[in-house]
């Protein structure tokens, strides 16, 4: 090691750890489509979210605020592993022969080894000062219902989750951490609900869904006062909690003097990418730096680069409000990738929105391409990446390789939104050579997109 090299591991203070949170609404030229009623399509109101959402929370997903303050109770429980490392990848630049420069922001250092406590800790922190007792929620590969019941136990919350059935029976770590965090969790569909009971009438082997997972979560919310519902992802308040990732990535750039060329990121609902990326996005829309901004998506389930921007609903059965976003329709059903994540038929309409202003740009990805970025990865830094998080190092590693060939010094800043502990088995998959590549035809799409409401 050279005494002049720049650090490996750019680290912050603990007091470092932004204040507020950065609200893209208050800078863009123009405001995103609003919210409808699902029934009358009409503009919702506040009213029509406080069954389920805290004012607090409610007030977040509309305000256009430039910042929002982040309260003590929340600051103390980030610090447990905020502010969370930047790494140079200086390995993996020698790996590649590469002379671009590559940072990771490295967010698998959570609890629940994602992003997703950003927000959970919020969410759990803002329904408990509104005196609810309870949360519910859905999960799939099991991070989000990680977050939550970690993020519950903090403040003395209730928490039960439902579980796709498939995950729920294929990944029982998950599930075990759920419960050492002191959640209740329930295979979905489940016999405790009207939603699981319907399915399961018809279908007692059903290997479940997120959108029944949803309604089953949604419905236990709506039908008791003292519980809520919490979404990990999607909604403006989860982007708005997320920018901690991008300030706290400014402050580190900024002490080794670099100022970013590209950020990439992977998007399921766009809460990890929106994050690192918003922050950047003022800078830009300010005229300080002029980077690229790119969203990394799987190619089974393309909704930003191949998905129609429209209104559609969140849930399959239709009872979430209608949202302007990117989006393959409601009743499509992805291809089962390793990427679990990633899954989801829409698109953040925030992100969306910034999607058709122009100020960021997408590319898909198959499965293999990225689990190959991600042994790179793997082998040259030491972190296993959550699969979900291969999306953005295989757009990294293409970038870094075209680099080598123009002889660019690009700066690349990669958003590594999990480690990839619990998901060996889609690793072992791989090694296995059984991962099959899924391109979603534009046929397909044009049969998913086909039932979206007429709005
Ligand atoms: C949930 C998850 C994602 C996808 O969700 P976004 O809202 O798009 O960030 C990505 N990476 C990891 C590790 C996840 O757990």
């Amino acid at each position: 090691m050279t005494d002049d090299r720049p650090p490996t591991k750019i680290t912050l203070a603990e007091s470092e750890i932004p204040r507020r949170w950065y609200n893209l609404l208050a800078d863009l030229p123009q405001l995103p489509p609003p919210p409808l009623h699902p029934a009358t399509h009409q503009l919702i109101g506040p009213d029509d979210l406080s069954a389920l959402f805290p004012m607090a929370l409610i007030e977040q997903e509309v305000t256009t605020e430039r910042y929002v303050d982040i309260p003590d109770e929340v600051l103390d429980v980030y610090a447990l592993w905020r502010p969370s490392p930047l790494y140079r990848a200086y390995r993996l630049e020698r790996a590649l022969g590469t002379p671009a420069r590559i940072y990771y922001k490295h967010e698998g250092v959570s609890p629940a080894g994602s992003h997703k406590p950003n927000t959970a800790v919020p969410q759990a922190y803002y329904n408990a000062q509104a005196g609810i007792r309870r949360l519910t929620t859905e999960t799939g590969a099991g991070q989000w219902g990680t977050a939550l019941a970690f993020s519950c136990a903090q403040f003395g919350l209730d928490c039960e989750v439902w579980q796709v059935r498939a995950s729920y029976d294929a990944k029982p770590y998950r599930k075990i951490m759920i419960e050492m965090f002191g959640a209740q969790i329930y295979p979905s569909p489940s016999p405790i609900t009207e939603s699981g009971r319907r399915i399961l009438a018809e279908h007692p082997d059903s290997p479940g869904s997120l959108g029944i997972a949803i309604s089953e979560a949604v419905e236990v919310a709506a039908q008791n006062a003292d519980t809520n519902y919490a979404l990990g992802s999607v909604l403006n308040h989860v982007l708005l909690h997320q920018t901690v990732i991008g300030e706290e990535t400014l402050l580190q750039l900024a002490k080794v003097n670099e100022t970013p060329d590209l950020i990439v990121g992977c998007t399921g609902g766009g809460s990890n990418f929106s994050g690192l990326a918003f922050p950047f996005l003022r800078e830009k829309l300010a005229g300080r730096m002029n980077p690229t901004v790119r969203a990394v998506e799987p190619a089974s389930c393309p909704s930003l680069t191949k998905g129609k921007y429209a209104y559609d609903f969140g849930d399959v059965a239709g009872m979430t409000p209608l949202m302007k976003m990117h989006t393959l329709g409601h009743t499509f059903i992805p291809d089962a990738i390793h990427a679990g994540g990633l899954r989801y038929h829409g698109m953040a309409p925030l992100l969306s929105h910034t999607k058709e202003l122009g100020l960021i740009e997408a590319v898909a990805k198959t499965q293999r391409e990225c689990f190959e970025a991600g042994m790179r990865f793997a082998r040259a830094e030491g972190i296993v990446p959550a699969p979900e998080s291969t999306h953005a190092l295989a757009a990294c590693v293409e970038e870094a390789l075209r680099c080598k060939e123009t002889g660019e010094p690009k700066v690349i800043v990669v958003a590594l939104s999990g480690h990839g502990h619990l998901d060996l088995g889609s690793y072992g998959s791989y090694l296995a050579g059984d991962l099959v590549d899924h391109e979603l035809s534009e046929e397909a799409v044009a049969a998913a997109t086909a039932s979206l409401p007429v709005i």
